[in-house]
């Protein structure tokens, strides 16, 4: 099967009639985290196996009453996946979504104010202002957002809320990609760091179970994008160069690219990847802040369905931790490289809006050379694609000012995405 745009992709209905063999599904209960390796027959050893939960690991979060700990399988996942939502068209083509990080002890020490209120999908800034006499007075500013999820919300529900309902779709030759936007500290890395292994374990079952014997496979890749440039985070940082090859596709060479069967391993690359990431010679979040880390996860399928040749893309989930999206302000710092690089940062996060606003409009042309980053995701803009924006944001009054531009550019993405032709 052939895209306009040549990408060259192959559909799981071509042998399989039946999407989902939700039969097979209901009918394999496996516990969190016990997925076996690849097309082995789960038995009752290896499900007794199954990792448990921790409540702080940062990867899994708060999960105090999983299913697992009732001796139960988890059934999230199961329940998820039914007739109606494995549609394609049910999924929302962009979603932005809110995360509210709690105070920490250094703004709690400092008697720091939670300025933020929330309700359902609403929220509101409580903004401090003072009048000419210097008397305080507040003023409210009001967002509504496809979810708002508050301090008590686990990366769980978060991953449920946003990432989970993708995952069928990425069989159905879907591309998409979750951001996580907002300034340094806000809580982008401690959002993303789950999302992926939660990814893979779900785009596993379904490999082994409901696609089982049908040749697709699964790969994984870590890069990052530092002052316009790509580096391997799997790889000691080699640097990477992109090309287009003959049908416009985008190719990232020499990016190691890892055929993945457990969830195990996959945690162990991202932490080497975010390991590679933070060491930098100005320390680690200072260097993380400027750089955007991609993770790809890409599901592909040998074309008889057989696993000896050589696979095509199917769909890919791109997982990106946005650089702080205050850099793209360090255009004025003293520093020349820092100027650079913020420059650099205000480019692509200004590129990125202008590209999901054609994304939703199903605009023809995608403003993707507007910047390396979008240059990237270039093959995530066109065609069958869905966004999921995850804005991060401080509580304390001290980030009042950068929580209202997240959440300024949040509302553009969100009204793009209604429809709204508002320049900005
Ligand atoms: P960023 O990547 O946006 O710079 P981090 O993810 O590093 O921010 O978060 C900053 C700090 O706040 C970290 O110590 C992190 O563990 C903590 N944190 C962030 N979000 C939450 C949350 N929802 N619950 C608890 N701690 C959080
Ligand atoms: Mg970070």
């Amino acid at each position: 099967m052939k895209r306009k745009n040549g990408d060259e992709l192959v559909s799981p209905n071509e042998s399989s009639p039946g999407l989902l063999d939700l039969h097979s599904f209901d009918t394999e209960l496996l516990p969190e985290m016990s997925v076996p390796s690849l097309y082995e027959v789960p038995t009752m050893n290896n499900v007794s196996r199954g990792r448990s939960f921790d409540d702080s690991d940062p990867y899994f979060g708060i999960n105090k009453l999983t299913s697992k700990a009732r001796g139960l399988p988890d059934t999230n996942v199961l329940k998820s996946i039914t007739a109606d939502n494995v549609k394609a068209s049910n999924v929302a083509k962009i979603k932005v979504v809110v995360r509210k990080r709690p105070l920490n002890k250094r703004e709690l020490a400092k008697n720091d104010e939670d300025i933020i209120e929330t309700s359902s999908n609403c929220l509101v800034v409580h903004e401090t202002k003072l009048k000419v006499d210097l008397t305080e007075y507040q003023e409210k500013h009001e967002f509504v957002f496809d979810a708002v999820l508050n301090e008590e919300v686990s990366n769980d529900e978060v991953y449920r809320e946003t990432v989970e309902p993708i995952i069928p779709i990425i069989f159905q030759r879907t591309k998409a990609t979750c951001f996580a936007y907002g300034q340094t500290g806000s809580g982008k890395t401690y959002t993303m760091k789950p999302l992926p292994l939660r990814a893979v374990r779900d785009i596993l079952r379904l490999i082994h179970h409901t696609y089982r014997n049908q040749g697709f496979q699964l790969f994984f890749s870590f890069f990052e994008i530092y002052g316009g440039k790509l580096f391997d985070l799997l790889s000691d940082r080699k640097k990477l160069c992109m090309r287009e090859d003959g049908k416009q596709q985008v190719c990232i060479v020499g990016l190691q690219e890892y055929r993945v069967v457990d969830v195990e391993t996959v945690k162990e690359l991202i932490e080497r990847g975010n390991a590679t990431r933070s060491t930098g010679t100005t320390g680690a979040n200072e260097e993380s802040s400027r750089s955007h880390a991609i993770l790809q996860l890409s599901v592909k399928r040998s074309v008889d369905g057989s696993e000896s040749k050589p696979a095509r893309l199917v769909g890919k989930l791109s997982f990106i931790d946005l650089a702080g999206s205050e850099r793209g302000a360090d255009t004025t710092d003293n520093d020349k490289q820092t100027r650079m690089e913020g420059a650099e940062i205000n480019k692509s996060l200004l590129a990125l809006k202008e590209c999901i606003r054609a994304l939703d409009n199903d605009q023809g042309h995608i403003p993707f050379r507007g910047s390396k980053l979008t240059e990237v995701l270039r093959d995530s803009f066109v065609g069958n694609s869905r966004t999921v924006m995850i804005s991060c944001i401080s509580p304390n009054s001290g980030s009042c000012e950068h929580t209202l531009n997240t959440l300024r550019y949040a509302d553009r993405v969100k009204s793009l995405s209604r429809g709204n032709t508002k320049k900005d």
